[in-house]
C-alpha cells in the first residue's frame, strides 16, 4: 500500500516518495514554538498531528529525522522582554522547558534535533549574505535588510498571490503580517531602542534576525538544502512558509521542502480561541481541570488534521470513555496472556479443534484490522477512519472472547497484544499498566472474601466501602474477585 499526503504546495493528494535515492531516509521539519508564553491547545493540535505523521512514517519503515526549532528571538518575545524586564534567555529558557514538559505529557516523540534560533545566528547571516550576493536582498535606508519579492519569480507557491497584490519596494518589518501588506519582508532587523540589549553584530550593523530566516537556516542546516516534509498549522502558510520558500530557494536555486502539510485551526465550542472570549486554554489549564495528557492527546489526534477540530469538554469526556474502552479490552487480553507458558510464547503447544476454529476466526479479524488501519493512515493520515477500524476490531474480538475458547488461549491473546503494540507505536496512547494492589489492600480483599464465604454480607459490604474509600474497587468475576484502582 502506498502512502499519500495532501501537499499544500501542489494542492493535491500525492503519493509520497522520499528524496533519498535509497528510499529510506525521510527528513521532517516542523516549525516549533515561539517561547514567550505557554503554548495553547491550538498550537498542540499542530504538534500532535506532526507527531502522528512522524510516527506513521517510522511505522512504515522509514528512517525519520525530525527537526523542530525553538524560536527564541522574535517580535512577540522582544515585546514581552520589554514589558516584563526579564532577561531574554531567562524568559525563553523558562517557556522552552515548560513547552518540552507539555510535549512529554502528550507523549510527543522528542525530535532528533531541537535547534534554538539564538544558537544559529552565524547560519542566518551566511544565508542573508548569499541572498545579498545574488542581488535578491538589499539594505534599506532604515538599515534593515529586506528580501525583494520582485526578484523571486516563484513567490506565491503556497498561497496563490495575484501579481497586482504585490507591492515590491514597499517594506514590512513585522514578523507577522497580512496579505494586504504583501511587500519586501525583513531578513535582518536593524537594532532600535525597543530591542534594548538584544542584538548581534552583522555585516549590516547590529540587529536581530527576522522570524522567517530562522527556520530556513535551521531546517537546511540539519536536513540539507532540499528535504522531504515541512509541517505546521495553517496559520503559518502565509507569510511564514511562503517567505521560507522564497529565501531558501533564491539562495540555493534548489527546491526547498518537497511536501508541505498544514493542519486546520482548532475551535473551542465552535468559536475561534481567544483570551478575550474566555475560551483560551493552555494544556496546564486543562490539567488543572483533571484531564490527563493521554486524554488530551486522544482528543487532539482523533480528528483528521485537515478538518477543523472543535474542542469541547464533552469531546474530552468522550476521549476518556474511548480510552477506557481500549484499556478494558487490552487488560482483558493481558489477563489471559498472563497465563501463557513458554510453549505458548514459542507457539508449539498443541491446540484443540475448537480453539483452532476460534483462532482462525480471530486471525482473520486481526489481519483485517491491520489492513484497515494501514489503508486509513496511508490515505493522508485518516486517523478517524483508523480509529473506527480499531473499535470495530475491539467489538468483534470481544464477541469472540465472550464465546469462550479464546479465554483460555494465551497465545492468541499475546498475538493480539503484539498487533496492538504496533498500532500504539503510531497512536502513542500507551498500553494499560495493571496495578498490583499493595499488601494492606489485598489483605482487606481477602477479609471480604472470607466474610462472604461465611455469609456475613454486612461485613463484606463494609469492607468493600472501606476499600472504595482507599481508592480501590472490587469486581467479582468468574475467576474470583479482582481489585481495580479507581
Ligand atoms: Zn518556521
Amino acid at each position: 500500500m502506498s502512502l499519500k499526503f495532501f501537499n499544500t504546495l501542489t494542492h493535491r493528494l500525492e503519493e509520497f516518495h522520499p528524496l533519498d535515492p535509497a528510499g529510506k531516509r525521510v527528513g521532517i521539519y516542523t516549525c516549533g514554538p515561539t517561547v514567550y508564553d505557554f503554548a495553547h491547545i491550538g498550537n498542540f493540535r499542530a504538534f500532535t498531528f506532526e507527531d502522528l505523521a512522524r510516527r506513521y512514517l517510522a511505522c512504515k519503515g522509514y528512517d525519520v529525522v525530525h527537526v523542530m526549532n525553538i524560536t527564541d528571538v522574535e517580535d512577540k518575545i522582544i515585546r514581552k522582554v520589554r514589558e516584563t524586564r526579564e532577561p531574554l534567555q531567562q524568559l525563553t529558557g523558562r517557556y522552552t522547558a515548560a513547552f518540552l514538559d507539555d510535549c512529554r505529557a502528550l507523549n510527543l516523540l522528542p525530535p532528533h534535533h531541537v535547534p534554538r534560533a539564538t544558537d544559529h545566528i552565524p547560519e542566518m547571516l551566511a544565508l542573508i549574505g548569499a541572498l545579498m550576493d545574488k542581488g535578491v536582498a538589499y539594505q534599506a535606508p532604515d538599515k534593515s535588510v529586506y528580501f525583494s519579492i520582485a526578484k523571486f519569480a516563484r513567490y506565491g507557491q503556497l498561497k496563490k498571490i495575484d501579481a497586482d497584490q504585490m507591492r515590491p519596494g514597499e517594506r514590512v518589518k513585522l514578523d507577522e503580517y497580512e496579505k494586504e501588506s504583501l511587500g519586501d519582508f525583513a531578513l535582518w532587523k536593524a537594532w532600535d531602542e525597543a530591542d534594548g540589549d538584544i542584538g548581534w553584530d552583522s555585516p549590516w550593523g547590529r540587529g536581530r534576525p527576522g522570524w522567517h530566516i530562522e527556520c530556513s537556516a535551521m531546517s537546511m542546516k540539519y536536513l540539507g538544502e532540499s528535504f522531504d516534509l515541512h509541517c505546521g498549522g495553517e496559520d503559518l502558510v502565509f507569510p511564514h512558509h511562503e517567505d521560507e520558500i522564497a529565501q531558501s530557494e533564491a539562495a540555493t536555486g534548489k527546491q526547498f521542502a518537497r511536501v508541505w502539510l498544514h493542519c486546520a485551526y482548532l475551535l473551542v465550542n465552535g468559536q475561534k480561541m481567544s483570551k478575550r472570549s474566555g475560551n483560551f486554554f493552555t494544556l496546564r489549564d486543562l490539567f488543572a481541570k483533571g484531564y490527563t495528557g493521554r486524554e488530551l492527546r486522544y482528543t487532539l489526534i482523533a480528528e483528521h488534521y485537515r478538518r477543523q477540530l472543535n474542542f469541547t469538554f464533552e469531546g474530552v469526556d468522550a476521549a476518556r470513555a474511548s480510552l477506557a474502552r481500549i484499556d478494558e479490552f487490552l487488560m482483558k487480553l493481558q489477563d489471559i496472556a498472563k497465563h501463557a507458558t513458554p510453549a505458548d510464547a514459542n507457539a508449539v503447544r498443541p491446540l484443540t479443534t475448537e480453539s483452532v476454529i476460534e483462532l482462525t476466526q480471530q486471525n482473520a479479524l486481526t489481519s483485517r484490522v491491520k489492513t484497515a488501519f494501514e489503508k486509513a493512515l496511508d490515505d493522508d493520515l485518516n486517523i478517524s477512519s483508523a480509529l473506527g477500524a480499531l473499535f470495530d476490531f475491539i467489538r468483534d474480538t470481544n464477541k469472540v472472547l465472550s464465546e469462550g475458547v479464546l479465554l483460555s488461549s494465551p497465545r492468541a491473546a499475546m498475538e493480539i497484544l503484539d498487533t496492538w503494540r504496533r498500532f500504539d507505536t503510531v497512536l502513542g496512547f500507551g498500553m494499560p499498566q495493571a496495578q498490583e494492589a499493595p499488601a494492606d489492600i489485598a489483605a482487606l480483599a481477602d477479609l471480604r472474601l472470607a466474610a462472604r464465604k461465611a455469609k456475613d454480607f454486612k461485613r463484606a459490604d463494609q469492607i468493600r466501602d472501606e476499600l472504595k474509600a482507599k481508592g480501590w474497587v472490587i469486581e467479582d468475576t468468574p475467576k474470583g474477585p479482582k481489585l481495580k484502582k479507581l
